[in-house]
């Protein structure tokens, strides 16, 4: 029995805690040649789906306010509620990105993309932004609060200046926007929906993105706080919680080593980073009318990454089948020896 025990012990150390440990050390190049960062082999059950799931004007005659709509994720949502039918303004402070966008997806779609510089931290600039989108298109009747900054640091390496920052742009911009375009929804008489896109990390924390982390966790306490408030008013507010989706904003900032994406593939149960239209499917599902009796809600879209890293034993996945029929004699024997 004691050999059995070393010889599984052994095969745990190099397998298993051979990972782990490697995985601590990701950015010191100690990874194995299979943590290439390409998608593992189950990912061929869950290709991702890139077409919009809506049926075609599903969002005819409305008009959707994007802030940060011109890259990435925000740019994904741009074009498929302008596939959809939508007239689309979308906010963030750089023109020239902004005008590209707006230019590439209305030649695309044929429908209007209306592009407003502005920065979410400054309220003044907000309302501009908001009064362009009503001159312009109407008064939005879906919001989409996707404008963030993160990076990574070790909390004791951040200045205030740096925290003030996260938090201007994540919590308090969402909110500049939210009750600009709630108080005139509510002014108007008239509801409308908004889409808040967070991140998983709300629900464990995360080292070394503090700011974020923190700022984001109060955007989803704004959303359950509106959904409860605002409901009377016919406003519907709901998150997206993302995990990774491989955008130039994000990963330039998130993953600047490029490290992260071949250890964070692992403790993704769907084998795979998701794609920017697999968000977009299910935002435009939370803001569409198919979705009127959720509110209050936050969504991950993680490919199973959040249940994966809570669980204690999860990196169990490791064990091959040959240790486990080692430890599975261990605890028979240890068994048999209670019952003596
Ligand atoms: P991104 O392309 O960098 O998007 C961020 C957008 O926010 C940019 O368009 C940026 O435009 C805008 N922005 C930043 N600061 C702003 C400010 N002060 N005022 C107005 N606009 C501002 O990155 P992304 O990956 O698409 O991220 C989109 C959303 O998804 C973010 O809320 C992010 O936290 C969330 N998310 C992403 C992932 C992921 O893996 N990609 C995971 C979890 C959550 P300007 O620089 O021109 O202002």
């Amino acid at each position: 029995m004691i050999s059995v025990r070393h010889r599984a012990s052994q095969l745990l150390r190099t397998s298993l805690l051979g990972s782990s440990q490697k995985m601590a050390l990701s950015s010191s190049a100690q990874l194995s040649s299979d943590q290439d960062g390409s998608a593992m082999p189950q990912a061929q059950h869950f290709p991702a789906l890139k077409t919009p799931m809506l049926p075609p004007d599903t969002f005819k005659g409305k008009v959707a306010f994007v802030s940060g709509g011109g890259t990435g994720l925000g740019k994904s949502m741009t074009t498929m509620l302008s596939q959809l039918g939508a007239s689309v303004c979308i906010m963030s402070r750089r023109q020239k990105v902004l005008d590209d966008t707006a230019a590439e997806v209305s030649a695309l779609t044929g429908n209007r993309v209306l592009p407003v510089s502005a920065d979410v931290r400054d309220p003044a600039a907000v309302t501009a932004a908001v009064d362009a989108c009503a001159d312009q298109l109407g008064l939005p009747d879906i919001l989409i609060n996707n404008a963030a900054g993160n990076f990574i640091s070790p909390t004791e390496r951040l200045s205030a200046n740096a925290w003030r920052t996260i938090v201007d742009i994540v919590l308090n911009g969402t909110a500049f926007l939210t009750m600009d375009v709630g108080k005139r929804w509510i002014a108007a008489g008239r509801g409308g929906v908004m889409l808040n896109i967070t991140t998983t990390y709300t629900r464990t924390g995360s080292g070394f993105v503090a700011p974020s982390c923190s700022a984001k966790a109060g955007v989803e306490a704004l959303t359950q706080t509106l959904a409860a408030e605002w409901g009377r008013y016919g406003i519907r507010i709901n998150c997206i919680a993302p995990g990774p989706i491989e955008t130039e904003g994000a990963f330039s900032r998130l993953d600047p080593s490029g490290q992260f994406r071949k250890v964070g593939m692992k403790a993704i149960p769907a084998g795979r980073f998701g794609e920017p239209e697999e968000l977009t499917n299910l935002a435009t599902f939370l803001v569409s009318d198919y979705s009127n009796w959720i509110s209050g809600e936050s969504v991950a879209i993680d490919g199973g990454g959040l249940p994966f890293r809570g669980g204690e034993f999860n990196q169990l996945v490791r064990v091959t089948p040959e240790q486990w029929d080692m430890m599975e004699q261990m605890i028979r024997a240890t068994n048999k020896k209670s019952k003596l």
